[in-house]
C-alpha cells in the first residue's frame, strides 16, 4: 500500500492557516500580558482562571508520553475521544463525497460523528463471532473511503478484534484506520501504541474516561505519526482542554499504581459479576468480555430493563441492536452494585 497524508486531506485542510496566539511565538518570560483580553483582575473563583490554558497541553502530554512510552509529538488531547473522532472526520473526509467504514454493532458516535459532518457510512457487520468480516471489508472499500474505525475491544460486544486482521487492514489500506482503543486497560491483549513506527496510517484512540476514572474531565487520547498529529492540532479548537482538566489530569497521571490496582478489581469484579449472572435462570448467556462491561442475553430484555430500571439501577439496552439481539449491556460497578444488579435480576418474575 502506498499511504499518503497529502493526498488523503480534505482541498480547505491543505491550505488551512490554523488560528494563532501572540503566546504561540512568544517563548521567553514576561511579566505582563495584555495580549488576549483576559481580565487581569481575577475571577470569582480563589484560584482565578482567568489566563487561558495551555493550547498543546504540554505538560499533561509529558507525563502522558512517559506512561505510555509514546513521544509527545505523536499525542493529541481531545475532549473526550469523541472530540478526537469529529477531528479525523473533519480532516480527511470530504461532506458529501467520502465515507467512513465501521462494523457494526460498535461505538455508536462514528456513525453520529460521520453524520454531522455529511459524511457516508460503509457498514460491514461483524461475523456472528464478533470479528471483522475481512472478505466484505476488502469489497466494500472504495477510492472514497478515507478511515475505517476499529473499535478493539468493541463496544457493545466486548471482545477484542483478531490482531492478524488489523494488521491486514493497516498493511494493505491506504487509508487511515483508527484503532479505538477506549477499553485497552481492561484486555488481556496489548495496545497498538508501540506499533505507530511501522504504521503511518495508524491512529489510536484511548481515554480517560474509563480505566482512570476521569469522564467528567473529557480527555481523550489519539496517538499518531507526527504528521497527522500535526493536522488534528491544526483543526482542533485553540484551548479544548481547560484549564481545570488540565492540572487534575495531571494530578491523576501521578498515581498509575491506584489505577493499576482499580483496573485489577474492575477485572475480577467482571468474573464475578459474569458468574453470579449466568446462575439466574433468565440469563442465557454472557459473552467473554475484554472491557469493563458484560453483554448479557436474557429472555425479555425489554420487560428486564424496565423493570430494572424501576429498581432504580440503569442498564443499556441492546436488544434492538445487529447480533445483539436479546442483550443488554451492564457495566462492571463496585461489588455492591454488582450484588444489587444480580439480586434484582434473580428476583424478576417474567410475566408470561
Ligand atoms: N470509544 C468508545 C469505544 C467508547 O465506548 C466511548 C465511550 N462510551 C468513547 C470512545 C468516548 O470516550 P470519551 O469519554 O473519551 O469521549
Amino acid at each position: 500500500m502506498t499511504f499518503d497524508l497529502n493526498n488523503l486531506l480534505r482541498e480547505n485542510i491543505k491550505k488551512l492557516v490554523p488560528y494563532s496566539s501572540a503566546r504561540d511565538e512568544f517563548k521567553g518570560e514576561a511579566s505582563t500580558f495584555l495580549d488576549a483580553n483576559e481580565n487581569s483582575f481575577g475571577s470569582p473563583l480563589t484560584k482565578w482562571y482567568n489566563r487561558y490554558p495551555d493550547p498543546l497541553q504540554i505538560k499533561v502530554k509529558e507525563k502522558l508520553a512517559s506512561i505510555k512510552g509514546v513521544p509527545i509529538e505523536n499525542i493529541f488531547l481531545g475532549n473526550g475521544s469523541d472530540e478526537c473522532i469529529d477531528v479525523l472526520m473533519r480532516a480527511f473526509c470530504e461532506p458529501g463525497v467520502d465515507n467512513i467504514l465501521i462494523c457494526p454493532p460498535t461505538y455508536g458516535m462514528y456513525q453520529v460523528s460521520a453524520n454531522i459532518n455529511d459524511v457516508n457510512i460503509k457498514k460491514v457487520p461483524l461475523t456472528p463471532a464478533f470479528q471483522l468480516n475481512m472478505p466484505a471489508i476488502e469489497e466494500a472499500i472504495d477510492d472514497n473511503t478515507k478511515i475505517i474505525f476499529l473499535c478493539s475491544p468493541n463496544n457493545p460486544t466486548g471482545n477484542s478484534l483478531d490482531r492478524d486482521d488489523i494488521e491486514v487492514i493497516l498493511n494493505n489500506y491506504s487509508g487511515i484506520v483508527v484503532i479505538d482503543e477506549a477499553y485497552i486497560n481492561f484486555s488481556r491483549f496489548r495496545s497498538f501504541t508501540q506499533e505507530l513506527a511501522d504504521y503511518p496510517n495508524l491512529v489510536i484512540l484511548q481515554t480517560l474516561s474509563k480505566a482512570w476514572g476521569l469522564a467528567a474531565l473529557r480527555v481523550g487520547m489519539a496517538f499518531a505519526s507526527q504528521e497527522i498529529i500535526q493536522v488534528m492540532n491544526k483543526i482542533k479548537p485553540p484551548y479544548n482542554i481547560n484549564q481545570a482538566s488540565q492540572e487534575l489530569t495531571l494530578q491523576a497521571l501521578e498515581e498509575v499504581g491506584q489505577v493499576n490496582d482499580m483496573i485489577r478489581e474492575i477485572v475480577a469484579q467482571r468474573d464475578i459479576l459474569a458468574k453470579d449472572l449466568l446462575t439466574i435462570p433468565s440469563v442465557q448467556k454472557i459473552y467473554p468480555s475484554d472491557a469493563n462491561f458484560l453483554l448479557v442475553q436474557v429472555t425479555n430484555p425489554k420487560a428486564m430493563y424496565n423493570y430494572l430500571l424501576e429498581k432504580g439501577i440503569v442498564v443499556r439496552d441492546r436488544s434492538s441492536v445487529e447480533l445483539c439481539a436479546g442483550c443488554l449491556r451492564i457495566t462492571v460497578g463496585t461489588p455492591a452494585e454488582n450484588v444489587s444488579v444480580v439480586n434484582a435480576i434473580k428476583n424478576w418474575k417474567p410475566v408470561s
